[in-house]
């Protein structure tokens, strides 16, 4: 009924990634979260130098921040496609995703073709 032209081994293997990425991405994202504490301000053992190295840090970290947030957003909608049964079908043009390319990219929503 799903337009997917991916085989239930394919669909399996490609779960088990998503999994697997899924947790490790939890897993870094609660150290992003240490990271991201406010700086303590007003430590006088910590010099003004250190202070701006620690607020440059938190900078680098927000970017890094919104990046696991936008791939957990997609993982997480990738995982619902497979309990629906869509997985592996491009939400933009609903022509199948080459296997291949969700081998690299398992939390695509999209085809080659219709990819940003
Ligand atoms: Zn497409």
């Amino acid at each position: 009924m799903s337009a997917s032209p991916l085989t239930d081994e394919q669909v399996a293997e490609l779960a088990e990634i998503l999994d697997r990425d899924l947790r490790g991405l939890e897993r870094s994202m609660r150290v992003t979260d240490e990271a991201m504490r406010p700086v303590e301000l007003d430590q006088t053992a910590v010099g003004r130098l250190s202070r701006i190295d620690s607020l440059q840090n938190q900078g680098l970290t927000r970017n890094l921040q919104e990046r696991e947030q936008a791939k957990l957003g997609l993982l997480v909608a990738a995982l619902r496609r497979l309990e629906s049964g869509t997985y592996g079908v491009c939400t933009e043009c609903g022509g199948g995703i080459a296997f291949g390319r969700l081998l690299v990219v398992p939390e695509t929503p999209t085809c080659a073709e219709c990819a940003p």
